[in-house]
Formats: C-alpha cells, structure tokens, sequence
C-alpha cells in the first residue's frame, strides 16, 4: 500500500497517534493508499505553521510578480505530475482516467495559472472624490485560510480554493475529502518543490465531524473558511463559524435542470444533456439531473437520448475508453441504489439503466416521475436523470425554479431572444445555453439558495481572500 501523510510546516508527517486510515479503490475494492487520521493536534499544528507563516514569513510579504513565478512553477510541476495526480484521484473515487488526466489536471494547473495573473494584473480602485480627498483599495490578505473539498473533483476543486488564497498573500490548511485524499498530499509536496514557504500550504488528513474537519471549521485562529460539500454539512460549518464571526464561502448541492426547447438543435442538445447528467457518473454538483423536453420533441428526444446513454463505455476507469466508472464508495454506492430501487415505488419508469457489478449503476433514464417525487426534488448524484415533459416557456421557467437549490441551469433553444429572456428568469448562479460546464474563471462561480452563500472567481474571489482596505487621503 502507498502512504500519503499530513503536510504540516513544510513536512511529510505520518501517524504520531498510531491511528491512519485507508482509502479504497472503488474499482477493484482494495485498499490503496494508507494516511494518517488527523485530530484537533494535527489542525492545531497546522493552524500555527500557517499563522507563524502569515505572521512572520515572506509569502505575505512577496511581491505579487515573485508570488506569480513560483506559482508558475508550481504549475509546471503539476503537469509533469499529471498522470501520478490523476491516477490518484481515478484510484481514490473511480473517476475515468480520460477525464482525470484529460480535464481535472489541466484544470488544476489553470486554476493556479488563472489566480497568479489575476492576482497581479487585476488593478485595486482609485476613487478622486468630490470633496478634493483622493480614496484608494489595497487588497490585504485575509490570513490563515481553512479550505474543505469534497471528494468529485478532488485536486481540481482543492486548487479552486487554495489557489487565490495563496495568489493573494494567505497561507493555507487544506482538508481533502476522505474518500479522495491522496491528490492532496502529491499537490502539497509540488509546492514545496516548486519553492512555496513551508508552513503556506499545509494539509491535513481526517474526516469530518468530530474530526479534522470539526477542529478546522472551529478553530478561532482560522480567518477564512472557504468550503464545498453537501448543504447540510455547509449548515453546520455556517454555525460553526458564527460562533468566531470567521467569514465563510460555501459550494453546496445543486439539482440542475436542463431545458429543452422545441427549437433546439437536438443533435447538440442531446450530446450536452448526455454529459450533463453522466459525466462523473452524475457525481457532479453541476449534473443536469432533472431535464425537462419540450412535449412535441419529447419521443424524438428520448429516441436519440436513451441510444446515446447505451452506448456509453462503462468499466475500469484506469482504461481510457472508459466513459463510465464505478460510484465513488460504498456509502454513496449504497445511497444512489436507494435511488434506483425506488424508481418504480416513486412513480417513474426507468426506461434504460441497471445495477451492474460491483459499484456500478449504468446510465438510467426514468420517464413519468411525479414533480415531488424525491427523485425529482434531491440530489441523487448518480448517473440518474428523470426526464418529464413541458408545454409552455412559462411553466417550464416556473418548474426549474421550484427547488430548493440554486446551481445551475441549462437551456438549449436557437431563439436567442428566448435564451436571453429564459436565463434571466431562473433563480440559479450559471445559466449555460446551448453548452454544459464551460467556464471562464473571471465569472462568478456559486448558488442560490441551498446551494451556496457566496460567489468565487476571478474578483470574487479577491473579495473573499482579502481584506480590502479604504485608504482616504487629504490631498
Ligand atoms: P460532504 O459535505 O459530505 O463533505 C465535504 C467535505 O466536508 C469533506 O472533506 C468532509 O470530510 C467535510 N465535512 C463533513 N462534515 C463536516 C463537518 N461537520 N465539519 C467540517 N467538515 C465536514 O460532501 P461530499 O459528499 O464530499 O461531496 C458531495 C457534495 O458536494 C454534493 O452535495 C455536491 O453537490 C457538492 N458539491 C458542490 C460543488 C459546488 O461547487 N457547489 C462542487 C462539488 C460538489
């Protein structure tokens, strides 16, 4: 088995309690890796490397361009890291290799590329005022950062988080999942190598309640939490960070829905639908997992949908062609079955899908499924999709936005007076037309509802990792 320990000051440390846990490749359902279970020992020990580095080290003190090129080296090295960064993350939670090695490593080296520049290129305000005082923005760094990730996008929505803190002068404590830690610990050894401070981005490994992830959320001397999991874990995170006034950023769950007007391109709509709903195995916050198809393409829709969602490679995710892995653990293995087994009791019929071997679910597709239907109404976050017919522009405006979440939206239409108007009446964070999943890291990034509080990206994600500072000058 490989090990893969805490980074704490600038070193790799393993158990000092003796207590570690595994993780376990969802494929073949062996152990892999060994880590070190963290405490409130561990947190505390990392806090206080990353407040003497803030404090005292030169990373806050660096100019932006130095900060920039050691990024840019640390991008350097992400890349030719890409396929031991990869596979961790396809051995740890099963996601296809194509998709690891092709998108999240890429993805991962741009978030660091994207925030470095941001972070230097982006200019503060300069206000001349009326009354002849001239007033200006310094955008301070907020401090000691705590960063919690879920397990879908390991590395890539790790660097989501900590690469603006670190772009911006802040020193970080990195809590992977546990279903997902390995990537983690490779990522925070690279930053070492490529020459960021020990003590500036530190991880620790552990689970969540009465765990790292407890102790972190808690700590009085963490100055910025930035978190993305489960709506009912960012509720008790929210709390705990009340309790020390700590400013919080959370990406929740989602339940995207997906449109599809009878003036679409079908042949696009259909590709994109086809992997809004299963890439990832529908492990995706973003997965357009309720479509709604206008009722006079509906048959043809389906016809072309449920042939594409057959045709899709399942296996092993180490095999490129793969386009379909396994569910990412047991315990979410367990709870997406809940979901398939239930289709029939609910009201749907599941016009293709099945249980394969071991934690496999194959592309489901379930037509008739009651609007209040649990399937329709929670985030199963499985390669499940419930597809119900619609009439009218406004009752389908009325149905996305009867949820409680907030992600996303997609709608396909070429009427693009209808895009503009649709989009702008649906209560989400992203709305994309006629594509799925395209970003621009400069746009804000976040939900609605019970699917986040806050926005990250480009400047916003400065206004969540700095403090932005009024200088007013008598001139
Ligand atoms: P989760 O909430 O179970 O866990 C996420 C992280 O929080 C893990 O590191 C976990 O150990 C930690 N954690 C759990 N309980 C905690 C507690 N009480 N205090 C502190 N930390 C705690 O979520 P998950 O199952 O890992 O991820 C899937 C969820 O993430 C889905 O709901 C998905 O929609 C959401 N998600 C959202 C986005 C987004 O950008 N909005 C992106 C990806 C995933």
């Amino acid at each position: 088995m490989e090990s893969f320990g805490h980074v704490i000051d600038g070193e790799e440390i393993f158990s000092e309690s003796g207590q570690t846990f595994t993780s376990i490749d969802p494929y073949t359902g062996e152990a892999w890796a060994e880590l070190p279970l963290g405490g409130t020992a561990e947190v505390d020990r990392a806090v206080a490397a990353a407040r003497r580095a803030f404090d005292e080290g030169p990373w806050p003190r660096m100019g932006r361009a130095e900060r920039r090129r050691i990024i840019n080296r640390f991008c350097e090295l992400i890349l030719e890291h890409g396929d031991e960064l990869a596979l961790a993350d396809t051995r740890d939670m099963g996601k296809p290799i194509t998709q690891s090695r092709g998108n999240d490593v890429p993805r991962t080296a741009d978030n660091f590329r994207f925030f470095a520049d941001h972070a230097l290129l982006t200019p503060a305000e300069a206000l001349p005022m009326d009354t002849g005082h001239h007033a200006y923005t310094r955008y301070e760094p907020a401090g000691v950062v705590a960063a919690i990730a879920p397990w879908n996008f390991p590395m890539m929505l790790e660097s989501w988080k900590v690469a603006p803190a670190l772009a911006w002068g802040n020193t970080v404590v990195l809590k992977p999942a546990e279903d997902s830690p390995t990537s983690a610990t490779i990522l925070a050894r690279l930053a070492l190598e490529a020459g960021i401070p020990p003590g500036v981005f530190n991880v620790v490994h552990g689970y969540g309640p009465d765990s790292v992830g407890e102790a972190l959320t808690r700590h009085p001397d963490v100055d910025r939490i930035t978190f993305t999991g489960e709506s009912t874990t960012g509720r008790i995170i929210s709390a705990a960070a009340a309790a020390n006034l700590t400013p919080v950023s959370l990406e929740l769950g989602g339940k995207g829905a997906n449109v599809v007007f009878e003036d679409a391109d079908l042949d696009k709509a259909v590709a994109w639908s086809i992997r809004a709903i299963f890439t990832n195995s529908g492990q995706v916050c973003l997965a357009g997992s309720r479509l709604y198809v206008h009722r006079s393409i509906l048959d043809a829709f389906l016809e072309r949908f449920v042939a594409a969602a057959e045709a899709m490679v399942v296996g092993d995710p180490k095999q490129p062609a793969t386009q379909i892995g396994p569910l990412s653990s047991q315990t979410h293995y367990e709870k997406v079955r809940r979901y398939f087994d239930t289709i029939e009791q609910e009201g749907g019929t599941a016009v293709t899908g099945s249980v394969g071997d071991g934690l496999f679910i194959h592309p489901t597709v379930v037509t008739g499924m009651p609007e209040d239907a649990r399937h329709q109404c929670e985030e199963i976050f499985g390669p499940i999709v419930t597809v119900s017919p619609f009439d009218t522009e406004a009752e389908v405006i009325g149905l996305v936005n009867d949820s409680p979440f907030g992600l996303n939206a997609m709608l396909f239409s070429e009427n693009l007076s209808r895009a503009h108007r649709v989009a702008a009446k649906l209560d989400v964070g992203t709305v994309w037309v006629n594509c799925f999943f395209i970003r621009d890291l400069r746009a804000p990034f976040g939900g609605v509802g019970d699917s986040g509080v806050g926005r990250e990206g480009g400047s916003y994600s400065r206004e969540f990792f700095t403090e932005p500072k009024a200088v007013v000058m008598q001139i």
